[in-house]
């Protein structure tokens, strides 16, 4: 493993908060865990960070941030109809998508182009154009933090919901993932549900690379290129409301965009309500909420940890005055 004191995390979050942590350690293998367990690290602040596309730093960290960083696909089980492969914490999403193309294995290809690590996947079950990672995941391995002791959950397990999952509940703070295992299909077929994902493949042919590169030029599209503009994907959940509620609000804004959810609840559309409520485009200094996604609060260059916080909760704050509903960030606030 390697450590660092006093360490810059302006190269480990995509919002770009130049803020430091008091340690940073980067994990090189899983059997590391022992190493950290037994020098007390996981008694004192510690938060494990992967590709940090999915936090937002409002203030220095004072503690260890631990990064797993090993990395490693191997093949489980390989018969006629899947594959079952085991993936390190530390592979880039992206790199997993490129196995999958590269073995024609289907499954996660709509998932192409989220920033981050593999063992982040499951914590927030990452979602996209109709598919969750839950629909591909066997199982999720790691060790508790508090007592080294090894879990190996199934999907079943691990709870997963809409951008939910027991990592971000009963098991917060209390586990490292180590493994993700995924069960992928060698089987073509495809899901294009979304509506402007089947309009951008129109009458091309299918196949795993028309697909990755019509949500590619999608994304693209919609979402700020993380080189240049920070933020961190879709700031907030969108917010899930009873149906009267739901009715209330339809007859006062009849346009509004819905989902069924479960137990006979409205998923609204959280950008929906906040470009009515004037955010969409606004920019304060340097944080803003960009022109082509509402849901996406950016840091312009140069942001501080305050200009995004500031931002962010008077959005928070517009909305619930026009709706009389809460939103809720879905970015992890440090
Ligand atoms: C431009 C952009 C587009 C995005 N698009 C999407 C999208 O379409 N769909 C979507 O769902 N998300 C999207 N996201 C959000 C983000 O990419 C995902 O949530 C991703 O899975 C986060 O991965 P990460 O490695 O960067 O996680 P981090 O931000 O580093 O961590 C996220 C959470 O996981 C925990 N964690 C990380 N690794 C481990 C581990 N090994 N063990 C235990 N806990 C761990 C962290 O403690 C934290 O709570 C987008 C983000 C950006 C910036």
């Amino acid at each position: 493993m390697k450590v660092y004191r006093n360490h810059s995390l302006k190269d480990h979050n995509t919002f770009g908060m130049d803020v430091r942590c008091t340690q940073f350690v980067v994990m090189e293998h899983p059997d590391e865990g022992e190493a950290l367990y037994a020098a007390h690290l996981f008694e004192a602040p510690f938060h494990i960070l992967g590709g940090g596309s999915n936090v937002l730093f409002t203030k220095d960290f004072a503690g260890t941030i631990i990064h797993p960083a090993f990395k490693g696909i191997e093949v489980m089980d390989d018969s006629n109809t899947n594959q079952l492969i085991r993936v390190a914490a530390g592979e880039e999403w992206d790199d997993v998508i490129n196995y999958c193309l590269r073995h024609r294995l289907y499954g996660l290809e709509n998932l192409v182009g989220i920033p981050g690590r593999a063992g982040s996947a499951p914590v927030q079950n990452i979602g996209a154009y109709g598919v969750e990672v839950k629909d591909c995941i066997d199982r999720v391995e790691g060790f508790r933090t508090d007592n080294l002791q090894p879990f190996v959950l199934s999907a079943e397990q691990c709870k997963f919901g809409y951008r939910d999952s027991i990592f971000k509940n009963e098991m917060r703070g209390k586990c490292l993932i180590t493994h993700v295992w995924f069960q992928l299909s060698k089987k073509e077929h495809y899901t294009l549900t979304y509506k402007a994902l089947a309009n951008e493949i129109n009458d091309q042919d299918l196949s795993l690379e028309t697909v990755t590169q019509c949500i590619l030029r999608i994304r693209n599209s919609k979402l700020p290129d993380i080189r240049k503009i920070g933020c961190a994907g879709s700031f907030f959940k969108n917010p899930v409301v009873p149906e009267s509620q739901y009715r209330m609000l339809l007859a006062q804004h009849p346009d509004l965009v819905s989902y069924p959810a479960a137990d006979g609840m409205v998923k609204l559309a959280a950008g929906q309500l906040i470009e009515k409520a004037g955010w969409k485009g606004k920019r304060i200094g340097n944080a803003g909420v960009y022109p082509q996604q509402a849901l996406v609060v950016v840091n312009y260059g140069g942001a501080s940890p305050e200009e995004i916080q500031h931002l962010y909760q008077q959005v928070i704050l517009d909305v619930e005055k026009l709706f009389n509903i809460r939103l809720n960030p879905e970015v992890n606030i440090l």
